[in-house]
């Protein structure tokens, strides 16, 4: 919703940036089918919103991590594939039939619950076989792909599943060279072909995620499934930065000043008193803090603009709010603090406060806490 009153904190959500940046990563892949991944609130942007003006964009499938998001997303009315991927047995397996996601399969018993659903249901349940190509974290490994394969076709056979998809995910691909890079390629031509050998015919084979769409041409196959890169986030500052690949960061944190003061020399400044002004000096108090996802780990080195100028975090960031010292500058409460954006109007980045809080530029996006509002511009 848009809110024009002043607000404490909000995160401004441009989803025009969005939509273009779709557009954009298309371009570089434009054979595949495009899945918008908005797993984890859309990286903090707001699922529904980010989901819808993908579809607008053009985007297929969106995918996420958890069948709850996936239910969400079909309940609020998005309509195509959907996707999801990190199942726990128990899981809304059932529900997931109903609503027509696209199941992601990483072993034996999640494709024995899948097929119970769909028997007890009546109905066919779509399937994705994960691979563990060399990840090493979810996916069926390579010893155990034959028997995952052979029960897939049997459940197939017996109308409860249709295999949609084969797929993995990279370990390494924002790493340029990296050696795991060709040979999860070759691990997933493979296992692909041992699956297609015995008769699976996916829809659709996928691996790459954001680095791979904007990077390695040769891991696109007929889908591609970027995530970071659509919020205009580059992967890796090493790759390159956002506009080397066309794209535009789409989140903006601002905060209102809460409160502006003199304070002499030889103050100590927050919990702990890490930081002590070095002289007479104006205090500017920015109420967000870590419960807003502020990393604490940015308390005396976070970037923020005040004023035309990029001021630091002085202290440590507590649970709701923080201090700069504006060097005897005289900003008034309820002036502007804009923590990150895009970065042409002077403000620091996502990347800049990941690089301040030993982090990357996901984290910082995906933990701003759901008391900051998104508003959509
Ligand atoms: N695919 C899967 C399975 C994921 O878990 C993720 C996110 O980590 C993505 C795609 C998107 O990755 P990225 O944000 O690096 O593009």
């Amino acid at each position: 919703e848009n809110v024009t009153a002043p607000l404490r904190a909000r995160a401004e959500i441009d989803l025009a940036a969005l939509k273009a940046n779709v557009r954009s990563l298309r371009a570089h892949a434009p054979g595949a089918a495009f899945m918008a991944v908005v797993k984890a609130d859309a990286y903090g942007h707001g699922m529904l919103p980010v989901a819808r003006a993908a579809k607008e964009a053009g985007a297929e499938w969106v995918g996420t991590a958890t069948p709850e998001e996936a239910l969400a997303l079909r309940a609020a009315g998005i309509p195509g594939r959907i996707m999801c991927w990190l199942w726990v047995p128990g899981g809304p397996w059932r529900e997931g039939v109903e609503a027509d996601l696209d199941m992601s399969v990483s072993g034996l018993w999640a494709l024995r619950e899948v097929s119970a659903a769909a028997r007890e249901l009546g109905r066919t349940a779509r399937v994705q076989l994960k691979a563990d190509t060399g990840l090493g974290r979810g996916g069926c490994l390579r010893a155990d792909w034959p028997e995952l394969v052979r029960e897939a076709l049997a459940a197939q056979a017996a109308g409860l599943v249709t295999v949609t998809g084969l797929w993995s995910h990279f370990a390494c691909a924002d790493e340029p060279g990296h050696p795991s890079i060709a040979a999860q390629l070759t691990e997933f031509r493979e296992m692909v072909g041992y699956a297609e050998g015995e008769g699976v015919t996916p829809e659709v084979r996928h691996i790459a995620n954001s680095p791979g769409t904007l990077t390695l041409p040769e891991t696109h196959f007929d889908l591609v499934r970027p995530g970071i890169a659509m919020y205009g986030i580059s992967p890796s500052p090493e790759l390159g930065t956002p506009e080397d690949f066309g794209l535009r960061p789409v989140m903006t944190l601002k905060a209102s000043l809460a409160l502006v003061k003199h304070a002499p020399g030889g103050l100590g400044v927050s919990y702990g008193h890490h930081y002590v002004t070095p002289g007479p000096t104006t205090l500017g108090l920015v109420p967000v803090g870590y419960a807003d996802g502020i990393p604490r780990h940015a308390s005396g080195t976070g970037p923020v603009l005040i004023g035309g100028k990029r001021r630091t975090v002085a202290g440590r960031v507590a649970m709701d709010q923080f201090v700069v010292d504006l060097g005897g500058d005289e900003p008034a409460a309820g002036d502007e603090a804009v923590l990150f954006g895009p970065g042409d109007a002077g403000e620091p980045t996502a990347e800049d406060w990941a690089a301040a809080s030993g982090t990357i530029a996901y984290e910082i996006v995906t933990r701003i806490g759901s008391r900051v509002p998104r508003v959509y511009v």
